[in-house]
């Protein structure tokens, strides 16, 4: 397993984690096993925005004895009072179902206290009108939740969130159809979207990542927006080359399935290619570079991917990936313009030229 170190708490995150949607329903005994093995197997991450309140204890008796070994995402917002997960902005149910939930889970701790799942510009302002944001902070205050963290699918909201909070971790949804206008939580343009990446990235704000197949719709090619099914590796790759990104959260609900998904570390650089959805770009995509590295191999030696990553970010206000792009052995400047990349790029980046401008941009700060 590999891990991301988050830059701002130094926690360690692996980079695949572990979401919990639907995963009482395999029950306490085979819900302990997969839990455990994938702890052993590497996991350290845990979502815990799930659809019933039994997830819990079945998260206790897996992992109880490892508790300082693993992170925890618990949802402020999250309401167990029927068993079933429903949502509320109501501040004494929040504090009955944290409560509740931190007993369940016998932990006096959370590492992560999560503004939930704020969609609406109007639900924060109820979220902070009726305390419950008070609350999470005061919790932070007391050491009962050591960081705070923010899940919302729409980029106009978090960026209002981010603006208001001292958030330190975000809970996005990130895969290609999302990206690019398609399926249930498409929400923002492109830029947008990549909005929200490289400002997280630049305030030093991790990333998780919830719906990384688009509710398996992706990995489908009756159900693809694109008409080709992607492999799981490629989406999990699509999310983790995002800016800021620390960790996919796919739902995992079986061992072979957990064992699927870790087999993700030993994946070929062919096998994560998914310049494949170069093809259905939309306008407001085509032309900008998503750190794919399907151009490789340039003949001087480039990261042209990462290249590019550093630029966006240095513009957006990233001191920290200026001096990235300044310790890299070859950059911009070394580009010979053979034009390699411009024929290979199927997210038709006019990269030979956009070397010169990255060149230029890097020379004058
Ligand atoms: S130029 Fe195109 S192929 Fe190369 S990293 Fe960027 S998006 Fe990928
Ligand atoms: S144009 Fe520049 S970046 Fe692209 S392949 Fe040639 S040398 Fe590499």
């Amino acid at each position: 397993m590999r891990y991301r170190t988050h830059p701002k708490t130094g926690d360690k995150v692996s980079e695949i984690g572990f979401g919990t949607a639907y995963f009482y329903e395999v029950g306490m005994k085979e819900g302990t096993r997969i839990l455990r093995r994938a702890f052993e197997r590497g996991i350290n991450y845990f979502d815990l925005a799930t659809s019933d309140i039994a997830t819990f204890a079945i998260l206790r008796e897996a992992l109880h004895d490892v508790r300082k070994d693993i992170l925890l995402q618990v949802h402020f917002g999250a309401d167990y009072s029927r068993d079933a997960y429903g949502w509320t902005l109501d501040l004494e149910k929040v504090k009955r179902s944290v409560d509740v939930q931190l007993r369940k889970l016998q932990t006096d701790y959370i590492d992560y206290g999560f503004i939930h799942c704020q969609d609406e510009l109007s639900d924060w302002d109820i979220y902070k009108n009726n305390g419950v944001l008070g609350y999470l902070m005061e919790l932070k205050k007391s050491g009962v939740v050591r960081h705070i963290g923010l899940s919302s699918h729409t980029p106009e909201v978090i960026q209002k969130i981010l603006d208001d909070a001292d958030v330190d971790m975000l809970m996005f949804s990130i895969n290609p159809a999302y990206d690019y206008h398609e399926g249930a939580y498409a929400i923002g343009s492109v830029d947008e979207r990549s909005g929200i990446y490289r400002r997280c990235e630049a305030e030093n704000i991790g990333i998780t990542v919830m719906k990384p197949f688009s509710g398996g719709q992706l990995l489908n090619a009756h159900s693809s927006p694109f008409g080709v099914a992607l492999t799981p590796y490629q989406c999990m790759k699509y999310a983790l080359d995002k800016p800021g990104v620390l960790c996919v959260l796919p739902g995992i609900r079986s061992v072979s399935e957990l064992d699927m998904l870790l087999d993700y570390e030993n994946q070929s650089e062919k096998a994560l290619d998914y310049s494949v959805i170069g093809d259905f770009a939309p306008q407001d995509a085509s032309g900008k570079c998503v750190y794919c590295n399907h151009c490789k191999p340039c003949p001087v030696g480039l990261d042209i991917g990462l290249i590019n990553k550093y630029y966006d970010l240095a513009k957006a206000g990233d001191v920290l990936a200026v001096e990235h792009y300044k310790t890299l052995e070859k950059n911009a400047a070394d580009c010979i313009g053979c034009g390699h990349c411009d024929s290979r790029c199927p997210f038709k980046v006019e990269q030979s030229d956009r070397m010169k401008e990255i060149r230029a941009y890097m020379e004058s700060i």
